[in-house]
C-alpha cells in the first residue's frame, strides 16, 4: 500500500467524479449506503491498490477526500 484514502461521507454528494478519475479504478459509489444528506458516497474498494496519487482529492468539488501517503524511512 502506497496510499490511503479517507472519504468524509458528510461532505460527499455522490457525484462520481472521483470514481471516473482514479487511475487505479478503485473508487466506486456505495449503493448500499446513504449519507445523512441522502447520497450514495464514494468508497475505496481496494485499499491495497491505492498509489496515493491524490487525483481523486484534487478533483473532488466538495473536498471530501483526504489522501495519506506512505513515507519510507
Ligand atoms: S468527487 Fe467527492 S463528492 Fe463526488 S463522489 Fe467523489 S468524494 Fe463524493
Ligand atoms: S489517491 Fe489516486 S489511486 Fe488512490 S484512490 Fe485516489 S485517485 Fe485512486
Amino acid at each position: 500500500m502506497q496510499g490511503r484514502v479517507v472519504i468524509d461521507e458528510g461532505f460527499c454528494k455522490g457525484c462520481g467524479i472521483c470514481v471516473g478519475v482514479c487511475p487505479q479504478s478503485i473508487l466506486k459509489l456505495d449503493m448500499d449506503t446513504i449519507t445523512p444528506k441522502g447520497y450514495h458516497p464514494a468508497t475505496c474498494i481496494d485499499e491495497d491498490a491505492c498509489t496515493g496519487c491524490a487525483t481523486c482529492a484534487l478533483m473532488c468539488p466538495d473536498v471530501a477526500i483526504t489522501v495519506y501517503r506512505e513515507v519510507r524511512a
